[in-house]
């Protein structure tokens, strides 16, 4: 009898494990916001098993600028296991240069799916003095020539409509590519050709 009860118990210490790493957390608190799904497939850092970052500032929002960014290497990825290891690459490469985690706030795949990056919440270092006032989304591929798919654009628009809806975004941003903030090929002639018909796209050099 005690035998039963202790694997009766074992069994559901395995369920509860279950529900709260791999159902609860990502269907109901990490996949939402506002109490509202996310309207793409959202991964976060506890999924493409980020380190820990050593490097956390608070982001002043709502942010007056969205920096849109690719990654040139690594090359795009159209599996989640294959953008999950672009996403450790990333946060590996970035950490040796002393950021303290990946660089971007969040990063989209080829299939349109979201990996969270520093989040709504925190300074990024993905555009120099832009950091403090922008959100950096990064497309990851090499979009100098080739041009993104379409599930990652659309996902783009609405992750940053997404960030405008929870406060993170100012209703009044204005959209740049990384190259309006320093000397950079970033985010490629073709990304960059592309964000230029996109709403609240701005032509300006950003100066601060
Ligand atoms: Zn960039």
């Amino acid at each position: 009898m005690t035998n039963i009860l202790s694997y009766l118990t074992l069994i559901n210490v395995i369920n509860v494990h279950f529900y709260f790493v791999h159902g609860f957390r990502k269907s109901e608190l990490d996949s939402s916001y506002n109490g509202l799904s996310y309207p793409f497939q959202y991964f976060t850092r506890d999924e493409w098993e980020a380190d820990p970052p050593t490097n956390v500032r608070p982001l002043t929002k709502p942010v007056p600028y969205v920096v849109i960014h690719h990654t040139y290497i690594p090359s795009a990825c159209n599996t989640t296991e294959k953008c999950f290891r672009a996403m450790r690459s990333m946060q590996n490469y970035h950490n040796s240069l002393g950021w303290g985690d990946i660089g971007y706030n969040y990063c989209v795949g080829s299939m349109g799916d979201v990996f969270e990056g520093r989040g709504w919440n925190n300074v990024g270092v993905h555009a120099g003095r832009a950091n403090n006032f922008s959100i950096g989304i990064c497309l990851i591929g090499d979009w100098r020539v080739a041009t993104p798919p379409e599930p990652m654009l659309e996902t783009t628009k609405k992750l940053i409509s997404v960030g405008v809806e929870n406060g993170s975004i100012s209703p009044v941003y204005k959209l740049v590519g990384h190259k309006q903030t320093m000397t950079t090929e970033c985010p490629g002639s073709a990304l960059a050709n592309i964000i230029s018909t996109w709403d609240h796209y701005t032509k300006e050099i950003l100066k601060f």
